[in-house]
């Protein structure tokens, strides 16, 4: 039945699309509650109900709680009515999930990128995985809703192409339309989006759906990305500018930036800035332990961050310098966008230092607006966050109840 959610014409399947949307994001939901929120009188929604139920869509979770008569019914979506496929594709691994409709992975592949990895070859690979990964759960074909993709780097959502591939290992990704290749080849629906955008998803609907419709995630590696929700959805741009975050200005006569400009987050907070930072210190003389082993020039990021857990003074002063500065790059976000929940990834947010010093430093910048209650959290660690927010971007396309 979630296949005719997509073209609605009648009202019957349209009421059927929006009480499956409300128990995705509310359930375990009682038909009380569900009549309140939608305002469809109580029989015809317990007939809708039953309906959702005979397509194998919604079940009763067993949690109601009774008030003395009968245990009242709380219905859940079904996670096993359909799956998913999300694929994570970068230039280092491509990833690609089975995951059930509560977003639960229940299968893996890696695939590690080398000088093989041309975009037919990966394609290719990812449609094997597909076929195994069905195969080995005992899911028929026509139980997979379709592929969610998710690339970090900026893709052309119209064309279906990744727009600079440069850092892939292999040729044959420039101008390639990976969407009609993957729906040619596996004869389902695929979608593509930027990876950040997918974690943002993937972290609301899973940890924050109830809570609240408007947050933004932010990480810090390479470069500084962030993604919004507003309004329980996903703000898209026309054209991709995931890591403009980092070329925030934060001091007009601050440090070179990549960019040419200076004062940039990037220039403070980012991997390579922290690296070079470090470096330039360890030039200038200052003590460390990285000294004992190696020249300055030979250090890398790995280094550094064992240096940090060996409590290190020098990479300990970097990294909390850094994390001052993207506390108040947080704090001009939050001034600007203000959400309700600002969630920060990246390498160093599972580490301590980063998360508490930036965080403590956006809380004290927007204390001056005592009403501003914004919470600011660390992503969960989960690893395969793009791909999770890849498989739900699938099904966020059939369960979507605006109207197109
Ligand atoms: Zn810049």
């Amino acid at each position: 039945m979630l296949r005719q959610f997509i073209g609605i014409t009648s009202q019957k399947t349209k009421n059927l699309k929006v009480l499956y949307r409300f128990i995705r994001q509310w359930g375990p939901i009682g038909v009380k509650t569900l009549s309140e929120m939608t305002g469809y009188k109580p029989t015809t929604c317990a007939r809708l109900l039953d309906e959702l139920v005979q397509a194998g869509l919604i079940h009763d979770s067993g949690l109601g709680e009774s008030s003395g008569g009968r245990k009242p019914l709380m219905y859940v979506i079904r996670p096993d009515a359909f799956y998913l496929i999300g694929v994570e594709l970068t230039n280092l691994y491509t990833t690609v999930l089975l995951l059930d409709l509560n977003l639960t992975i229940l299968g893996t592949e890696k695939l590690k990128m080398d000088s093989q990895c041309t975009a037919q070859y990966t394609l290719d690979y990812v449609s094997r995985c597909i076929n195994e990964l069905l195969a080995k759960h005992d899911i028929p074909a026509e139980k997979m809703l379709g592929i969610g993709v998710g690339v970090l780097d900026p893709v052309d959502l119209e064309r279906g192409i990744i727009v600079d591939s440069h850092l892939f290992p292999a040729d044959g990704w420039h101008d390639f339309n990976l969407v009609k290749y993957l729906e040619q080849k596996n004869d389902t629906l695929v979608f593509l989006d930027n990876g950040t955008n997918l974690a943002a998803l993937a972290e609301y609907r899973l940890n924050y759906w109830k809570e609240t419709d408007s947050l933004v995630f932010v990480s810090s590696d390479m470069g500084i990305r962030s993604s919004m929700i507003l309004k329980g959805k996903l703000v898209h741009q026309i054209n991709e500018m995931d890591d403009a975050l980092g070329h925030m200005i934060l001091d007009i006569h601050g440090r070179r930036c990549t960019c040419g400009a200076y004062g940039c987050l990037q220039a403070y907070s980012s991997l390579p800035a922290i690296h070079h930072e470090v470096i330039h210190r360890l030039k200038r003389g200052q003590t460390s332990m990285l000294q004992q082993n190696m020249d300055a020039d030979k250090v890398d990021f790995h280094h550094i961050l064992e240096a940090m857990d060996g409590q290190d003074s020098l990479c300990l002063e970097v990294v909390k310098e850094a994390a001052y500065y993207f506390g108040i790059g947080l704090a001009n976000l939050i001034f600007m966008l203000r959400p309700d929940i600002v969630i920060c990834g990246g390498t160093l947010v599972p580490k301590p230092l980063f998360y508490e010093e930036a965080s403590r430093t956006a809380h004290e910048r927007v204390a001056i607006y005592p009403n501003c209650q914004v919470k600011i959290v660390q992503s969960s660690t989960a690893y395969n966050i793009v791909a999770q927010g890849a498989g739900c971007m699938v099904l966020d396309y059939f369960t979507s109840t605006e109207i197109k």
